[in-house]
């Protein structure tokens, strides 16, 4: 369970992020070098008191760099 950072509720989990006008969603990058194949795609927590909105991935695993 993922509490909110902003006002201490319990965050909603697992939506999924959408750009508007494209399919490809988004990518994280370090140091310019595009590693988003490797990881999950992030997911999105929502808390429903405040709106605050928190990224997250699911698989740490993939993370290599940890
Ligand atoms: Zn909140």
């Amino acid at each position: 369970m993922r509490t909110c950072k902003q006002c201490d509720s319990e965050m909603v989990n697992g939506f999924d992020i959408k750009v508007d006008g494209t399919s490809y969603g988004i990518k994280i990058t370090k140091n310019s070098t595009i590693f988003s194949e490797r990881i999950e795609k992030p997911k999105v927590a929502i808390c429903p008191k405040c709106g605050e909105v928190s990224l997250y991935i699911e698989k740490l695993d993939k993370i290599s760099s940890r």
